[in-house]
């Protein structure tokens, strides 16, 4: 019996071994679909959405870690430089990625870069709080697109003709479908933060990634635990002192913590000021991997929190 296990085990051996040797040295599969690479999850969510089983595509940030600490293994370099195309954020969210995505492009491999497609905010006057660290100054792009919507359904509206223009995919009726449904996610969004008086509509979050949710939906945005546009910052005695006032002279209800919140200072702030902490999840999917669980879960955590 062992050495027909042993001769069984041998023979998947080697067809595992005659299956990666067949393995085409370009990014289209085995099954002749085009490969997609995109560098994270929030974005992939829509990509997939989009392309459904038209194309493989492949998310390099894993869901749930840091997309703007995340470096890339040997192996996420080799997907990335195999791919047919590769789908980023841009404006630097991809901090750990930036070396390998621009040696990726300088090697020729195709990139759709989704801020190309939108109107790009920038950090306002009287946004944040007052600090020396440059990422914080009034005009700094926020790369933290996906936040909106609508601004979301103009990347589908402009990656549409790219992916039939570099791939020869037509998705013109799940674009107009996507497209859709992203309009009615907005007009959504929009009835459940209707349940807050404008008064109470401040936030303040482990870093400023709340920019465009708060310019959608008329939220002022009173200050950030790390005050960066990035969550790499350290946080310095003054900036705290400032943020603590911000919230008292704002009469701010809640204090929201990110991926990459310290929540000791978070609970420190908290217990100081007499507001309470409240966990939000803006740089991950949930459970279900959908835009859209995502973007109500959002709305609905910070509604029930400032209400
Ligand atoms: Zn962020």
């Amino acid at each position: 019996m062992r050495g027909k296990y042993i001769i069984l085990f041998g023979l998947v051996a080697l067809m595992l071994v005659s299956m990666l040797a067949c393995q085409p040295s370009t990014g289209t599969s085995n099954s002749g679909k085009k490969s997609i690479v995109v560098t994270y999850s929030i974005l992939g969510s829509l990509v997939k959405d989009l392309v459904g089983d038209k194309a493989t595509v492949t998310i390099s940030i894993p869901n749930g870690l840091d997309p703007h600490e995340w470096e890339p293994s040997a192996k996420d370099i080799e997907t990335i430089n195999k791919a047919d195309l590769v789908i980023e954020n841009g404006l630097g969210l991809e901090g750990g990625m930036e070396k390998t995505l621009a040696t990726a492009k300088s090697n020729g491999v195709k990139f759709f870069t989704a801020s190309d497609y939108i109107t790009v905010r920038h950090v306002g006057t009287g946004e944040g709080i007052p600090s020396s660290d440059p990422d914080q100054a009034v005009g700094a792009a926020d790369p933290h697109i996906w936040m909106d919507p609508v601004t979301m359904k103009s990347v589908v509206s402009a990656l549409a003709p790219v992916l039939m223009q570099d791939l020869g995919l037509d998705v013109t009726v799940q674009a107009q479908s996507l497209e859709n449904q992203l309009d009615s996610l907005n007009t959504e969004v929009a009835n459940i933060v209707s349940q807050l008086p404008q008064a109470d509509r401040k936030l303040v979050t482990g870093h400023e990634s709340m920019g465009y949710f708060a310019q959608r939906y008329g939220f002022k945005l009173v200050g950030v635990i790390v005050p960066s546009l990035s969550s790499q910052a350290e946080v310095s005695a003054a900036d705290l002192a400032a943020l603590k006032k911000a919230i008292q002279d704002n009469g701010v209800k809640a204090i929201f913590t990110e991926l990459g919140t310290s929540p000791v200072v978070a609970k420190a702030i908290g217990d100081e000021t007499g507001v309470k902490v409240v966990e939000l999840t803006t740089h991950a999917l949930l459970n279900d991997g959908s835009y859209f669980t995502f973007m109500r879960n959002l709305a609905n955590v910070i509604t029930n929190a400032l209400k």
